[in-house]
């Protein structure tokens, strides 16, 4: 791999953005225009180097750019109609669908999987076109077990990552488990061919997770969501706190319908954003759009 290195002075002058070449790349001239942090480096893979240590790989799991529709997030009885649409005129509001890869001491981290090949998922082409095949992935820690972010740990019944230890907070876990819909039957497909590579952690134990890695409750999404904290805050993998960030960053309030309890998930959202500000910490979010990086002032 080539190594161009790059330094941000505006932003973050501790931080430095690695250029690496790829595999098989193709134009990206489509490609949103990106958040001012990560480097593209192929379409839809961009890096940041976190610190000395840590790089932060993206991979957008969706094929093209793509949106979300305001009524997403007109919330119970449409209460927010009137608000979005003031604040979003275009109709639609930038998203993604992305998983990130950490590499921090020799090893390779993966937050979240994304949909999986069978519902279109991109995450192991990217994965490719940075030289990387799933066996070459350690660890994968999940912010929650929404379909598209587990639903690429699966084909048909079979772990796709193969030597992947998989950690997940045991309140999600067990959440799922208890669900006999279509994601609760999902989860309890990926926990089977996981075997005793998945681990259940408590927030409790803070030496659960590898590499000093934090994991913070921001229930509200989901009954287990969390959010990750990686090198000293330096990084935030921000899981679902924001699924509309043009929209949602105007009024945190405003939550999609995704989120299971949107009253506490807006308190996540505001409590985490305000975190990641106080620490000047990356924010990586499976659904920021661009190539899911920003860092908010
Ligand atoms: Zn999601």
């Amino acid at each position: 791999m080539k190594h161009n290195v790059l330094f941000i002075t505006a932003v973050m002058a501790a931080i430095a953005m690695t250029a690496i070449s790829c595999g098989n790349s193709k134009s990206n001239t489509n490609e949103m225009q990106p958040l001012p942090v990560a480097t593209s480096i192929c379409e839809g893979v961009s890096m940041l180097e976190i610190d000395s240590a840590t790089t932060l790989i993206t991979l957008r799991d969706n094929a093209e750019p793509s949106s979300q529709p305001n009524s997403l997030f007109y919330g119970k009885n449409n209460k927010d109609s009137a608000k979005v649409e003031q604040l979003s005129p275009n109709g639609q509001i930038p998203s993604s669908i992305h998983a990130f890869l950490v590499k921090k001491d020799n090893k390779l981290t993966l937050f979240d999987a994304g949909n999986g090949i069978v519902k279109g998922g991109m995450l192991l082409s990217r994965l490719d076109s940075v030289g990387y095949g799933p066996e070459n992935i350690d660890y994968i820690i999940l912010t929650h077990m929404h379909g598209d972010h587990i639903g690429g740990l699966l084909n048909g019944d079979s772990a796709v990552f193969t030597r992947a230890e998989v950690f997940v907070p045991q309140v999600e876990c067990q959440y799922w488990l208890s669900q006999s819909n279509a994601n609760g039957q999902l989860a309890t497909k990926a926990v089977a061919a996981y075997g005793n590579r998945l681990h259940q952690f408590s927030y409790t134990d803070t030496t659960a997770l590898p590499l000093g890695i934090r994991a913070m409750a921001a229930i509200g999404h989901t009954p287990g969501h969390t959010v990750y904290s990686v090198s000293k805050h330096r990084l935030m993998i921000a899981g679902d706190l924001i699924h509309g960030y043009d929209l949602q960053r105007q009024d945190m309030n405003i939550s999609p319908t995704y989120d299971i309890n949107p009253e506490q998930a807006a308190e996540a959202r505001k409590f985490y954003f305000q975190f990641a500000r106080n620490k000047h910490s990356v924010i990586a979010g499976m659904h920021l759009p661009g190539n899911g990086v920003l860092i908010e002032e």
